[in-house]
């Protein structure tokens, strides 16, 4: 069994994939080339921004929006304390300061209430500048957009969407990745839409800010690419990479984001009385990067997953560490008592396998083993 079966996703659309490939081969334009402007078209039309900027990779959409917005050494950006270590690690590429904020523990998302404390404790010190917030649609599901916005605009703060794993969720009919300022996606493999490879997309409503972000990426280009009026970086997606990413949006439009949901109720529904299942508020649909649990503690957990293993059920630990646990972080400031949250759900997460090709077949082994390490199967 895969976690996330990639494989099988290849089998169902290689012959569309294959001629795009080929198609790139025989045009021989590798980078910049007619399938990156189909491509971004296609998803900003879809998320229903006015720009689209595809780049290298999800972390460097994050710093490019964060560069464009100006962040830099005496800023402070808040960030939930449970994410993927990119969300934090570009606010302190560019020299500003991470506040790490705790999350929900039932959406596993940036807390509103949590960030206007964070945002009050900040003020009231007066050591830095209100830079931005980021927040993170985590394991697929859309972060509270309706509070966090409110409290961003009181307080004049940009917003930053990291839809890393929330690409194709929505909130009522609005879809990720067109929340904040500006919103941006991975493209890395097993993320919702995922290439072969590298890459990311930044979406925004700002002219000015994709023209910015649009020069940053290219060697900070002025008129052409010989012409640098600052220094910037390389940062551009693959014509391939494009190429595959058209094919596989249609399919993640037409029926992977509706089989993956219907796979992730199945979970729900079987797993009822078992073990706290992912909770998807009224209103709100996850992409479901992930389809995670939580268990009692982490002694519990952690034998799950061991037991699990040995018979080849794959899980993953989504995170091991928050962001104030990571070495590299030791110089930033935090209140380890204000964190708790973050902390727990580190030793009572595990991500079960998903992908809208996990089978009927599969997922029964999945709930069977689970029922069978916790001693909850069915009473006879
Ligand atoms: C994967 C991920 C990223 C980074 O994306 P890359 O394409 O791997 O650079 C950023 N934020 C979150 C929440 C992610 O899950």
């Amino acid at each position: 069994m895969e976690f996330r079966d990639l494989k099988k996703q290849y089998e169902v659309l290689k012959d569309k994939i294959d001629l795009r490939v080929l198609d790139v081969m025989k045009n021989a334009h590798y980078i910049g080339g007619k399938e990156v402007t189909e491509l971004s078209d296609m998803l900003k039309e879809y998320v229903g921004a006015k720009y689209c900027l595809t780049c290298a990779n999800g972390t460097d959409a994050l710093m490019l929006v964060l560069k464009a917005w100006g962040i830099k050494s005496g800023d402070v950006v808040f960030v939930p304390d449970f994410t993927f270590f990119s969300s934090a690690e570009v606010i302190a590429l560019l020299g500003a300061t991470p506040y790490f904020v705790d999350v929900d523990e039932k959406t596993f998302n940036l807390d509103p209430e949590k960030l206007e404390e964070a945002i009050n404790i900040v003020k009231a010190e007066g050591k830095y500048n209100l830079g931005a917030v980021i927040a993170v649609d985590l394991f697929g599901l859309p972060a509270d957009y309706e509070k966090i916005q409110r409290i961003c605009s009181k307080h004049g703060l940009k917003l930053l969407e990291d839809g890393a794993q929330g690409f194709s969720g929505k909130i009522g009919d609005r879809l990720a990745c067109s929340f904040g300022d500006a919103s941006t996606t991975s493209f890395f493999p097993a993320k919702p839409l995922g290439c072969y490879g590298d890459g990311g997309a930044i979406f925004t409503n700002d002219e000015e800010v994709y023209k910015l972000m649009k020069s940053y990426a290219v060697h900070g280009k002025g008129d052409d690419k010989y012409d640098n009026v600052r220094i910037g970086y390389n940062s551009r997606l693959d014509t391939v990479q494009a190429a595959i990413l058209i094919e596989k949006f249609k399919a993640l439009k037409e029926y992977e984001f509706s089989d993956i949901n219907k796979i992730a109720k199945r979970y729900t529904e079987m797993l009822k009385g078992v073990v706290e299942t992912p909770e998807i508020p009224e209103g709100f649909t996850s992409a479901w990067a992930q389809y995670t649990i939580k268990l009692n503690s982490k002694e519990e957990r952690d034998n799950l997953q061991k037991a699990l293993k040995e018979m080849g059920i794959p899980t993953m630990i989504y995170y091991p560490k928050s962001m104030h646990m990571q070495s590299a972080f030791k110089d930033v400031d935090f209140m380890e008592e204000k964190l708790k949250t973050s902390t727990r759900l580190c030793d009572i997460s595990l991500s079960l396998p998903i992908s809208p090709y996990l089978t009927e077949e599969d997922q029964n082994k999945v709930v069977d083993g689970i029922k069978l390490c916790l001693n909850k199967g069915e009473k006879k």
